[in-house]
């Protein structure tokens, strides 16, 4: 049991692991400490776990749980989840006392594909560093450019990271305006081409991308509309439709979507978007939902409105997964990363375990991730998240530059992914 080892790449990764000698660390025996004992000896002087996580309160809405529980892993998964398991069963031991221990949270909406064009960032500093041990990569790259992000990024990360590809074969290279939008030639719109690329790529691909704002599409959004539902259904995997601004109103759009698709962006306070001039949510909004459409926040630089989110809570309409879109562009605010996200609909008046619930059990399951995530039943994938729920005075923003004041913010302390530790580097 060690923290991770990391091969230099970079010095946001050697900041990550630089901070990995923490005090939270109370006893780690060595590894291998076994070694030269007989074969039929050596599970004696074996400690049964790996990693005991002990005291935290645990919120894991996948089992209706909110209490102080011990989370023991073996071998990469959770093996126990108890009260009271013995310290000197484990290799090594994280103290949560105080804190909020959580399936390792899941954001559906990111952009981790850097250096190829003006989006990406570094997945392991900003995802997994912050309690995020899955993200799923939104568009950011097309069927030109996904062998790039699956060789330099996606293998290399410690975050696990699974891509929607963008409909449009070369993704997000440029922004727009003064440069072309991806769908304003909708000869890069191959709905056969990233059905094959998605196919080839089945165990990364878990569904396609497309966005729909006017400076993307000019007015193209219905055709690609229909190529995007054409490359769904021809690999059998979901949508995801960015909207806000779009060119053709939202309820022609929505039309083409089936049950497991995800619209993102959905409380941005753009023209056509899920409410009418009246501030009323639209009926064919609803009707999606009640057909199986998930509607994701994907906060983003331009695509979280407090005002627009409080219209739609009054309305009963709460998003179903609570999702970032972090990207360079809101890095340093008014994103910054899932927790702070995530702090904001505490203010909007959700409890706790609903906000962590919309970033792990209701996240788990809008994608096919061939693992089992957004739970620490024992058997599970050992992802877990340790976080501090500070009370204060917080000031959040979003992405209209409106501000509201919260009494409470989550915190990351420490990411559990494969059985290994990741501090936050700040
Ligand atoms: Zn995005």
């Amino acid at each position: 049991m060690t923290s991770e080892k990391l091969s230099p790449q970079g010095l946001a990764r050697r900041r990550l692991v630089g901070a990995a000698a923490s005090s939270v660390i109370l006893a780690a025996a060595p590894v291998g400490s076994s070694t030269g004992v007989l074969a039929g000896q050596e599970r004696q002087d074996e400690k049964p776990f790996d990693l005991l996580i002990r005291g935290g309160k645990v919120v894991d809405p996948s089992q209706s749980l909110e209490a102080v529980r011990d989370v023991a892993i073996r071998e990469g998964k959770i093996a126990r989840l108890e009260v009271g398991i013995p310290v000197a069963q484990a290799r090594q031991v994280v103290d949560a006392d105080a804190k909020i221990v959580t399936p390792g949270l899941i954001d559906l909406h990111t952009h981790v594909f850097p250096y190829v064009g003006p989006y990406g960032i570094e997945p392991d500093p900003y995802f997994l560093a912050r309690g995020v041990t899955t993200v799923v990569d939104a568009g950011t790259s097309g069927a030109f450019t996904f062998s790039a992000f699956r060789r330099f990024i996606i293998e290399r990360a410690s975050t696990r990271i699974r891509a929607l590809l963008h409909v449009v074969s070369i993704g997000m290279v440029a922004g727009s305006t003064p440069h072309m939008g991806e769908l304003e030639d909708l000869r890069y719109c191959d709905p056969k081409l990233a059905a094959r690329v998605a196919g080839e790529n089945r165990d990364l691909i878990v569904g396609f991308k497309i966005r729909f704002s006017q400076q993307y599409t000019g007015p193209n959004d219905l055709e690609g509309m229909r190529r995007a539902r054409a490359a769904a259904d021809e690999a059998g995997l979901p949508l995801m439709i960015h909207i806000g601004g779009s060119f053709t109103p939202l309820p022609e759009l929505l039309g083409l979507m089936k049950r497991g698709d995800v619209v993102t962006h959905s409380f941005n306070s753009h023209p056509h978007g899920l409410l009418d001039d009246s501030g009323a949510l639209l009926p064919e909004v609803r009707a999606a939902r009640e057909r199986g459409v998930w509607f994701d926040v994907g906060h983003g630089a331009g695509s979280f409105s407090f005002e627009v989110m409080e219209k739609c809570l009054k309305q009963d309409f709460s998003p179903d997964t609570i999702s970032t879109d972090l990207y360079s562009a809101n890095l340093h605010g008014p994103v910054y990363d899932l927790p702070t996200t995530l702090s904001k609909f505490l203010l909007l008046g959700m409890d706790l375990s609903d906000v962590v619930r919309r970033a792990t059990l209701n996240a788990a399951q809008v994608f096919n991730f061939g693992v089992q995530l957004g739970t620490l039943r024992p058997g599970a994938e050992a992802d877990v998240s340790v976080l501090e729920l500070r009370e204060g005075e917080f000031t959040f923003t979003d992405s209209d530059g409106k501000t509201r004041t919260g009494r409470q913010k989550v915190f990351p302390v420490v990411t559990v992914r494969g059985g290994k530790l990741f501090y936050p580097s700040t």
